[in-house]
């Protein structure tokens, strides 16, 4: 057969992700900080972002459940795609109008002044954003798989390439909304940052929408992500013992996956407020703002992919290459790894100085080759393990380990050190951030070790 490479439909792909992710995460970089500017205090917006970011990866579930139903990938990528623009935008609203109600960086919200209006908004932005990520989400990620026959040797190489162009966006995102940082004495500022990213997201929508008949096709010929058929519809879905064993691997390594998230997401909430007050973040003189930290794991996957990819090739060319399962493992592995080393770094440290930056980035580049071990790979297994007329549902699942770790995220990130002893689980005290980093040391240590041990029998469970 004609060597074809990858077919021209992943690039669109690649430029409608990187775009909406560019949005997705521009505005996560800067929504803590414009919450704690003006409208919340550290602890209840964390807890926001934890229910956000742990809502926006749940929905995934219904509009994987509609798209392979009903709607077919692409019709739901662009109604999710118009509903988070429209969350956009209503967060530009929420800070258009909102007041300055903090009068001291660290200091109480005045009660007095009237931000009413300001929440509503950014509460009904965050349901369209949640609403809308669900429809968007998963169907992308499906349709990556379905431009390849199921057992082609690209999917891997695919998921790569697209994984890239969700860190393009990554990256760039923070970059540009960062510039808009507002503050406590000028909250409004953020407005700017959340205009950007509404504006990308209904550009990465309308660019889909005019481009996807023509290139959203296989190598064949055969449109992808169209509405199911009839017989799709009707089909009883009686699934055989392997399919059924196939879909039980997913639920197991989406499982473990949980704990990897919520130590890595910390990155949005406990990791920007530790960046914030306890980073030193001079570079010649500048002093780099607190959200642009966000965008260091993604630059890293666009560095470190190709290195990890020829990592894994070689491997492979030895016979060395560690299967899929035992990839998430390792993946684990170095998230633990990560915080040890900044765990390391923050030990006996004065809650009053701050430390350099290399901690930080230190700790981000640890993550990513944490990341890349486990998160592109672990979309092409479920690409490649799923039934094809549940592989939209199936790619809800998958992302719904991220919703459960995020909202544990966002727990978890009540415990960032404040002068006070809390308590994890009500009984283990946490009274420094090194006592704080070492949970995660902790947490991911020993499910990558768990993962790991059991790896082999979830190989055997995929076989065909
Ligand atoms: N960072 C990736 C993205 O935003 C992975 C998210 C996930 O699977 N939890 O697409």
């Amino acid at each position: 057969m004609a060597k074809q490479g990858h077919p021209r439909g992943l690039y669109l792909l690649f430029a409608t992700e990187m775009a909406e992710r560019f949005s997705y995460y521009g505005m996560r970089a800067v929504f803590t900080l414009y919450m704690v500017a003006a409208l919340f205090t550290m602890e209840s917006a964390s807890e926001i972002y934890g229910y956000y970011t742990g809502l926006v990866y749940l929905t995934p579930l219904l509009g994987g459940y509609i798209a392979d139903r009903y709607w077919g990938n692409r019709r739901s990528i662009i109604v999710g795609g118009l509903l988070m623009a429209l969350g956009q935008f209503l967060l530009f609203l929420s800070a258009s109008f909102v007041q300055p109600a903090i009068h001291e960086a660290e200091g109480a919200i005045d009660p007095s002044v009237d931000n009413r209006f300001p929440i509503v908004c950014m509460m009904s932005g965050l349901f369209f954003l949640i609403l809308g990520n669900g429809f968007f989400k998963p169907n992308i990620a499906t349709m990556v798989g379905s431009l390849y026959r199921p057992d082609d040797k690209l999917k891997d190489s695919a998921f790569t390439i697209f994984y890239m162009g969700v860190n393009v966006g990554a990256t760039l995102g923070p970059l540009v909304c960062g510039i808009f940082e507002g503050d406590y004495l000028n909250p409004t500022r953020f407005k700017w940052a959340f205009l950007c990213a509404c504006v990308v997201m209904l550009l990465s929508t309308i660019m889909f929408s005019l481009l996807k008949n023509k290139y959203i096709v296989t190598h064949e010929g055969v449109p992808v992500g169209t509405k199911p058929t009839h017989h799709e519809k009707v089909a009883k879905h009686q699934l055989s013992s392997k399919e059924k064993q196939h879909i039980a691997v997913i639920f197991i390594i989406a499982l473990f996956v949980i704990f990897f998230w919520a130590a890595y997401e910390q990155a949005g909430v406990s990791l920007t407020y530790f960046a914030d007050q306890q980073t030193d973040r001079h570079v010649f003189g500048w002093e780099m703002p607190t959200s642009y930290f966000q965008s260091f794991p993604a630059i890293f996957v666009v560095l470190l992919a190709p290195v990890m990819s020829m990592l894994w090739e070689l491997l492979g060319r030895i016979g060395l290459e560690p299967s899929s399962p035992m990839k998430q493992a390792i993946g684990l592995a170095f998230l633990s790894l990560g915080y040890l080393f900044i765990a390391f770094g923050v030990k006996d440290l004065d809650p009053n100085v701050k430390v350099s930056m290399f901690w930080l980035t230190g700790l981000y580049f640890i993550h990513t080759l944490g990341e890349l071990s486990l998160s592109p790979i672990g979309l092409s297994l479920v690409s490649r393990l799923s039934p094809k007329h549940l592989a939209s549902l199936m790619m809800g699942i998958w992302f719904m380990s991220t919703a459960v770790s995020n909202m544990l995220a966002g727990q978890l990130a009540t415990l960032y050190p404040d002068g006070t002893t809390k308590h994890l689980l009500g009984f283990i005290p946490i009274t420094s951030l090194h006592d704080f980093f070492m949970v995660f040391v902790v947490m991911a240590g020993i499910a990558a070790i768990a993962l790991a041990a059991i790896s082999p029998l979830l190989n055997r469970m995929m076989k065909e």
